[in-house]
């Protein structure tokens, strides 16, 4: 069995929960360091779990810090160990939480998430893109790579489109599984996402992750085929655009896509 004791009190990790403890201090100083505290001087840590980042992020200076864990174990384990994070430890569920009501205002995130939902955690933050100027996390390497892909590239996928519409995306290093308690079945990333100058896309952005989602349901084929429904029948003007497959096309080209799709 895999603990981690501090006095009497340990957490067992629960695979449901995604929880995989780091246990190198030294990639915890580095994942923290990566956090450019000047760009907000709000911190939302995601998944704190036994605290190896949180102690350190509690104790950065003029940084108002909170932490949301689900995990009731891990929540008295930190308060015990940790008494420093007083009343700034939210409790339950990151996808259900209403992230406008933490802050009020920007903040940054940062933590070595839950695997299992690190997707629909990014579509919750991209809710949130004009708040957030940066998200430094640790993730399945897989998935960091296919998100800090450019196109033209095989993993290149939905999350690729939508976050580096908004975010520059740095990979930063991998992390072994035996970094862990308990090691995970896969090897690990972090990577940092900073908020590009884009205010706008220059189409409706609704109608963009529409397209996006659409072309790369089928991601072999020309997009062509994977639009035809959101077409509706109606014929659009011809571009190059339709014969390309979807892992070939740049944000921008996605832009003019929805354009052509939308507003014929
Ligand atoms: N940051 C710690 C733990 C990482 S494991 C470390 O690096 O050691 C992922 C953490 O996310 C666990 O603590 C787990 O309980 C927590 N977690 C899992 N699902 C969550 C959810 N939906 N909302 C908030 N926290 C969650």
């Amino acid at each position: 069995m895999n603990f981690r004791y501090i006095c009497t009190m340990y957490v067992r990790a629960k695979k449901s929960l995604g929880q995989h403890f780091l246990k190198d201090g030294n990639i915890a100083e580095r994942i923290v360091e990566s956090l450019e505290t000047s760009l907000s001087k709000s911190v939302l840590e995601i998944g704190p779990g036994t605290g190896v980042l949180t102690q350190h992020l509690v104790r950065l200076e003029g940084v108002d810090f909170k932490a949301a864990e689900i995990d009731t174990e891990s929540i008295e384990y930190l308060k015990k160990n940790y008494p420093l994070i007083g009343e700034n430890l939210l409790e339950g569920d990151i996808l259900k939480m209403d992230l406008d009501k933490v802050f009020g205002g920007s903040f940054s995130v940062i933590g070595n998430f839950p695997y299992n939902i690190s997707s629909q955690i990014f579509f919750k933050l991209l809710n949130y893109k004009e708040q957030v100027p940066q998200i430094v996390c640790m993730l399945q390497k897989e998935v960091a790579e296919r998100l800090a892909s450019p196109p033209g590239n095989k993993s290149y996928g939905i999350l690729s489109v939508l976050l580096q519409a908004w975010y520059n995306i740095d990979y930063l290093f991998t992390v072994e599984p035996g970094s862990f308690t308990p090691p995970p079945k896969v090897r690990s990333a972090v990577i940092s996402l900073k908020r590009n100058s884009r205010e706008s896309l220059g189409c409706d952005e609704v109608q963009f992750k529409r397209v996006v989602k659409a072309s790369f349901n089928q991601r072999r084929k020309a997009v062509r085929n994977s639009v035809k429904q959101l077409l509706e029948g109606k014929t659009p003007p011809d571009s190059y655009l339709f014969g390309q497959r979807p892992e070939q096309l740049s944000v921008e080209e996605f832009v003019e896509l929805t354009k052509l799709i939308y507003e014929v």
